[in-house]
């Protein structure tokens, strides 16, 4: 037989007879440790099995425990795994449809006409654990897709089945573990004796294949790591996760509610999530005045044929509501607010001298989600986004760039995130503007985040097709990543709407646009500020700062005027002055959160002070209300992010 010529990692290179296996290849290639960590290995682009035959010269490179595509292999393995403990309890009548990994664990999803439990998990779990015992093997073979079908067709597997017809292969692999023969391209885990530490986590429902034309299907998920310790982790976090869960939080505290009979993805903000976005929104505000920003509104709804010359209706209109007609003319829900202040710019003639011009606006927009995509305050069918367009000559773009980035810091310390993800997307495929544009915004982009010394990463090919841009996810507490800010600079627009200004040489010349949101939705920027604070909120944003708790009847006009001194000095109060033991009323404030509980007895009366208990317990010497009302302004301003503070 042949001989073919591996190295490992471009080492040196030996020669070995073609079909040997990469495991037997490996022992020749790298350390017995590396060995021992190694789950498969990526050969000529292609990531095998170490049971896999190599006929042809290459490079492997190894697959091992400590690389994100390890802990994938070892959770889509788990996932196998899991199937076959699935079908081993609930015998042939379960269907089973697909299992990948996901970004933190795995799922698979069964057709069963009886509903699984989250007791079932137990059983699951054991019978999982027998295979992991065992160190059962992952076994490939391939075969033709005819006989692939009759397999699967002879076990009643019809959506493997429907599967393989699509694939229209001529051969497919199967893959073996335990008692379940599963499609798969792997490759797998050598054996399941690697799932040492394995959880299953909850229940969905999801249609096969996404569409809801489809049978409901039921999916379990799990989760697996290496190490047990890392394990541990995760279930803590994510125990952590569920207690500060925006949806349950926001009922408990009163901050927003969703309706069926009003519809799904839509929010009714109560009284203290409304005062809270109204702290939010001031400041919002104040900061952009301060930056040189100016302030619109914009109505909810337009003529139809301003989003056929935006484009939205042809690039966006799968996001987009059905239309409305009012008087035989079809009008549109707004998804954005871009045309709008397009039609502010174009109510005279612009000159280069009032550049650059900014314009922003809390507009609400209303963009179709399906509903099983939506969740909370996270996903929602109608939202207020933190807009604005900056209107500027190309030579102002940095400088521009700039100056958002610096707001935008400002603003996200402002409310606690100081850990950022930063990406720069270039020019996509499909793309409008000259190569000359996109390099000069590119190099724009670039160099501002330089400036402001902001790393980042940059994501080639994903730009919008009218621009580059910069998108920041923001870190909350639990190290968890979410998508708030974008910077989007754009070509397309200005063109559409035939927009120029005057410039210096006296010609009409075409401005670049800008969008830009800080905080993204309201909505969902107040779902991570419930979870980042689990609903204790720092004194800026507390909606109520103080409760005032009577001990007996005998106080009742003193908590009035206490309570009439606070409102009037612009602190957010409230009072508890039912007939409860104060105990009862003490516990209630704290569940609630509320930073000062004051309590006033017949001693506080009498020496006109009060007595403040703090929401962690601690309780501070008696003062007067004055005194109270400048330590909450101090901790107030002091609660704002550190860059505010400064
Ligand atoms: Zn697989
Ligand atoms: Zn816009």
């Amino acid at each position: 037989m042949a001989d073919i010529a591996l190295s490992a990692r471009g080492g040196e290179i030996k020669s070995f007879p073609a079909g040997i296996t990469v495991e037997a290849a490996l022992k020749e290639l790298v350390s017995g440790k590396e060995r021992k960590r190694t789950l498969a290995v990526r050969v000529n682009g292609a990531m095998v099995d170490l049971s896999a035959s190599l006929a042809a010269d290459g490079d492997l490179e190894p697959i091992t425990a400590d690389m994100a595509e390890g802990l994938e292999l070892l959770r889509h393995s788990a996932a196998h795994v899991m199937a076959h403990a699935v079908v081993v309890l609930f015998g042939n009548d379960v269907k089973v449809a697909i299992g990948p990994s996901t970004s933190d664990g795995f799922y698979y999803d069964f057709d069963l006409g009886e509903s699984f439990t989250p007791d079932d998990f137990e059983r699951i779990e054991a019978r999982m654990q027998e295979l992991v015992d065992g160190a059962a093997p992952f076994v490939r073979r391939e075969v033709s897709s005819a006989e692939a079908i009759a397999l699967f067709e002879a076990r009643g597997q019809q959506y493997k089945v429907e599967l393989l017809r699509e694939i229209g292969a001529e051969t497919v692999s199967l893959y073996t573990v335990g008692d379940f023969v599963d499609l798969c391209r792997g490759p797998h885990l050598p054996h399941a004796g690697w799932l040492k530490a394995v959880k299953l986590t909850r229940l969905a429902g999801a249609y096969w294949r996404g569409d809801e034309k489809n049978p409901m299907l039921q999916r379990i998920y799990g989760t697996a790591f290496f190490d047990v310790k890392d394990l541990k982790k995760y279930l803590l976090q994510l125990e952590e996760a569920k207690k500060r869960d925006h949806r349950k939080l926001g009922k408990d505290l009163e901050l927003f509610t969703i309706q069926e009979q009003i519809g799904p993805g839509l929010i009714l903000w109560q009284p203290k999530g409304a005062l809270l976005r109204k702290l939010i929104e001031d400041y919002w505000k104040d900061e952009h005045y301060r930056h040189d920003y100016e302030l619109l509104y914009t109505p909810h709804i337009a003529k139809i044929d301003l989003w056929k010359t935006s484009g939205h209706l042809d690039f966006y209109g799968e996001n987009m509501f059905s239309s409305i007609d009012i008087e035989d003319v079809s009008y549109q829900l707004k998804p954005m607010n871009c045309p709008f202040h397009i039609g502010i710019y174009k109510t005279r003639k612009r000159s280069y001298r009032e550049f650059p011009i900014r314009w922003c606006e809390l507009g609400t927009v209303y963009r179709f989600e399906k509903t099983g995509a939506l969740h909370g305050l996270m996903r929602v069918r109608g939202f207020t986004q933190d807009d604005a367009h900056i209107f500027c000559r190309p030579d102002q773009l940095e400088e521009e760039i700039y100056n958002i980035l610096d707001l935008n810091l400002q603003v996200l310390q402002t409310f606690g995130f100081a850990e950022y993800d930063v990406y720069l997307s270039t020019r996509p495929e499909k793309y409008v503007g000259s190569d000359d544009h996109w390099d000069k915004a590119t190099e724009a982009l670039k160099l501002a985040l330089e400036k402001k010394g902001l790393a980042y990463e940059v994501d080639p090919g994903e730009g919008v097709f009218y621009g580059p841009k910069i998108d920041i996810k923001i870190r909350d507490v639990l190290g968890r990543a979410w998508q708030c800010s974008t910077i989007q600079v754009d070509f397309n627009l200005p063109e559409r709407f035939a927009i120029g200004y005057t410039g210096e040489d006296g010609r009409e010349h075409q401005p670049i646009m800008i969008h830009r949101a800080l905080m993204g939705s309201l909505e969902r920027f107040f779902g991570v500020l419930i979870e980042h604070y689990a609903g204790a909120f720092p004194m800026w944003l507390a909606p109520v700062q103080v409760r005032i708790m009577n001990i007996t009847d005998a106080q009742l006009d003193y908590v009035d005027e206490v309570y009439r001194k606070l409102r009037v000095a612009g602190v957010r109060v409230e009072k508890d002055n039912r007939n409860e033991k104060l105990n009862y009323k003490i516990r209630e404030a704290q569940l609630a959160k509320i930073p000062y509980m004051v309590i006033v007895g017949d001693n506080e009366k009498a020496s006109g002070q009060v007595t403040v208990r703090l929401r962690d317990g601690k309780n501070l010497a008696p003062m007067t209300v004055d005194e109270m009302v400048a330590q909450i302004n101090a901790e107030s301003a002091a609660s704002m992010g550190p860059v505010a503070a400064a």
